[in-house]
C-alpha cells in the first residue's frame, strides 16, 4: 500500500525517510537573480548553482543516496578485472531481471553506443514508442532510421489516460509488414517515456509487443533508465498489477525483453549505466565494443565506489517505499497547481512536473521561445532552475529554418529523494504568482545563437523591457520578501 498522510482532511505525500546528510542552499533576493539571469544569457543551462535556490532542471546523476548506499561505497573492491564489487552488481541485476549477462559502460549513452554500433545498420529502422535525444542520436548516426509509434494520447497534453507511453500495437504491425521484420534491427520501448513528460508504459502493452516481436523474431529493447517511477504507476494504475510486488512486476516486464540497457544516473539513485542480455551470442557481439570505448568487462568506465551504489540503489528500488516519494510529490505539484488553474501536463508522469508554456503565456509567439521565457521568468522569481522543452530545444533545418515544437513544456525536474514537500510548496506559490503575473511576460531572442545543441549554450535576451517590469511588480506585491 502506498503510504499518505491524512493532516488536516488534505491528502499530502509522506516521506518514508528521513534525511541525515544535508547541503545548504542559497536563496538570493531577487535583484540578484536577475543579474545571474542576465549573465547567463537567460539560459537556464549556464546559470552557477550556486546562483540557483533549487535545482529542478534534471533527474540525472542527482537524486539522493541513501546510508545504505554510502556505506557500500566504502566497502568497494578496487581492482582492474574481476572485482567483487562488479560481481556483485552483476548479481543484484541478474537477480532483478533474471538476464545473466551484463555489459557495463560510465552512463545511459554509452550503453546506446554499443548498442547502435552492434545491432543497427544503415537502413535499418527502429521502431519505438518515443524517442529520448541521446536513443536517437546513436541510432541515427549509424544510418539508421527512428520511427515512432507513440499512441494518440501520448502527444495530447492534458489527458485522464494512465499510460500515456504506451506503444501503438496496431502502428508496429503496419511498420512490421510495411517493411519486413529483417529490416528492424531492434524495438526500443522506453520506460517512463522521459521527452512526453515521463509517462508510463503499462504491463499489458509491454507484453504485447514483446509477444508480437517473439513471433516475427525481431528483437526486443528496453530502455529501462526511468523504470523506478514507471514501477510505481504499474503497482498503483493498473489493476493486474495491484496485487504482485514490486520485484515481480519487474521481472514480468524484464521476461518481455531481449536485452535491458539503463542509465544508472536515473535508475539505482547513482551513475552509470549497462546493458543486460539474456543470450550468449547477443552478449559476445557487444563484447568487444566494452574494453575499446568504456574500459574493461569489470568496469566499463564506472568507478567501483559508483558500481556499489548503484547495486544498492538497484535493491532498494524494489521497495514501494523507495521509489514512491517522486511520483507522489509531482502528483501533489500537479494537482495543486491544476486547483490553481495553471496548465501543466496532465496526468501527472515521473521525472517531474511540466508547465504547458503555449497556455501559460499564450501571448508570446512560439518563435520567441515562450517556454525558454517562462523558465527565465520563474528563476527570477522564485531561484527556482526548471529546463525549456520546446523550440528553443530544437535544430535549424539544412537551410536555417528554425522548426516549431509540438509542445512548449517548462520541466521542473525532481531528483529522487532530495526536496522535501516544504520546498514543493515553495515552487507552486511561485508559480502561482507567477501565472498572475503571466500578462507582463515576453518572449526571448537569440544573442548568439550555436549551430548545434543551441539550447545548452546559446545566449538569448528578452524582447522588451518586461523583466524590469517583473522584478518591479514582485517587490511591490511581496516587499522586502526574498
Ligand atoms: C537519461 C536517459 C538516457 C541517457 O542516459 P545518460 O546517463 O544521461 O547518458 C537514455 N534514456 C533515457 C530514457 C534517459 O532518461
Amino acid at each position: 500500500m502506498s503510504k499518505v498522510n491524512f493532516f488536516s482532511g488534505q491528502q499530502l505525500p509522506l516521506e518514508m525517510h528521513k534525511v541525515r546528510i544535508i547541503q545548504k542552499l542559497n536563496l538570493l533576493p531577487i535583484e540578484q537573480r536577475r543579474q545571474a539571469i542576465e549573465g547567463a544569457g537567460y539560459n537556464t543551462f549556464l546559470l552557477q548553482n550556486s546562483d540557483v535556490f533549487l535545482d529542478m532542471l534534471t533527474d540525472s546523476g542527482v537524486n539522493a543516496m541513501s546510508d545504505r548506499q554510502q556505506a557500500a561505497m566504502l566497502i568497494a573492491d578496487d581492482a582492474y578485472a574481476g572485482s567483487a564489487t562488479f560481481t556483485r552488481l552483476h548479481d543484484k541485476l541478474a537477480e532483478i531481471f533474471g538476464m545473466q549477462y551484463f555489459l557495463p559502460a560510465h552512463q545511459g549513452r554509452a550503453a546506446e553506443h554499443i548498442l547502435g554500433q552492434a545491432l543497427v545498420r544503415p537502413g535499418t529502422l527502429v521502431p519505438m514508442n518515443y524517442h529520448f535525444t541521446t536513443s536517437k542520436a546513436h541510432i541515427t548516426a549509424r544510418g539508421g532510421d527512428v520511427l515512432e509509434l507513440i499512441g494518440e494520447a501520448g502527444l495530447q497534453v492534458t489527458s485522464d489516460e494512465p499510460f500515456k507511453g504506451d506503444l501503438d500495437m496496431a502502428a508496429l504491425r503496419r511498420v512490421v509488414e510495411q517493411h519486413g521484420a529483417e529490416k528492424i534491427a531492434y524495438v526500443r520501448v522506453e520506460a517512463g517515456t522521459n521527452l512526453i513528460g515521463g509517462q508510463p508504459v503499462s504491463l499489458e502493452n509491454f507484453r504485447e509487443i514483446s509477444e508480437y516481436c517473439r513471433a516475427q523474431g525481431v528483437l526486443s529493447v528496453l530502455d529501462a533508465s526511468l523504470l523506478a517511477d514507471n514501477l510505481y504507476f504499474n503497482k498503483t494504475r493498473e489493476p493486474q498489477c495491484r496485487d504482485l510486488s514490486i520485484p515481480e512486476i519487474t521481472r514480468a516486464i524484464a521476461d518481455c525483453f531481449d536485452i535491458i540497457y539503463f542509465s544508472a544516473r536515473k535508475l539505482g539513485f547513482g551513475r552509470g549505466g549497462g546493458i543486460c542480455v539474456r543470450d550468449e551470442t547477443l552478449y559476445k557481439l557487444m563484447r568487444g565494443l566494452v574494453p575499446m570505448y568504456e574500459g574493461f568487462l569489470t568496469y566499463g568506465g564506472m568507478s567501483v565506489r559508483e558500481m556499489e551504489a548503484i547495486t544498492v540503489g538497484l535493491d532498494e528500488t524494489m521497495d514501494e517505499d523507495m521509489i514512491n516519494q517522486g511520483p507522489q510529490f509531482i502528483a501533489h505539484m500537479i494537482n495543486e497547481l491544476q486547483a490553481r488553474g495553471i496548465p501543466v501536463i496532465t496526468p501527472a508522469g515521473g521525472l517531474g512536473a511540466h508547465l504547458d508554456a503555449m497556455r501559460f503565456l499564450p501571448h508570446v509567439p512560439q518563435a520567441q521561445y515562450p517556454a525558454g521565457a517562462l523558465a527565465a521568468a520563474l528563476y527570477v522569481a522564485s531561484g527556482v532552475r526548471g529546463m525549456e522543452r520546446g523550440t528553443l530545444s530544437e535544430q535549424r533545418d539544412a537551410d536555417g529554418v528554425e522548426p516549431l515544437a509540438n509542445m512548449e513544456l517548462v520541466r521542473l525536474a525532481l531528483p529522487r529523494r532530495v526536496f522535501t514537500l516544504s520546498q514543493v510548496n515553495y515552487a507552486i506559490d511561485r508559480i502561482d504568482w507567477l501565472y498572475h503575473q503571466r500578462d507582463l511576460i515576453g518572449g526571448l531572442r537569440f544573442v548568439e545563437e550555436p549551430e548545434i545543441l543551441r539550447f545548452f549554450y546559446g545566449r538569448l535576451a528578452p524582447v522588451g523591457d518586461w523583466v524590469d517590469e517583473l522584478v518591479a511588480a514582485f517587490r511591490a506585491d511581496l516587499g522586502s520578501s526574498l
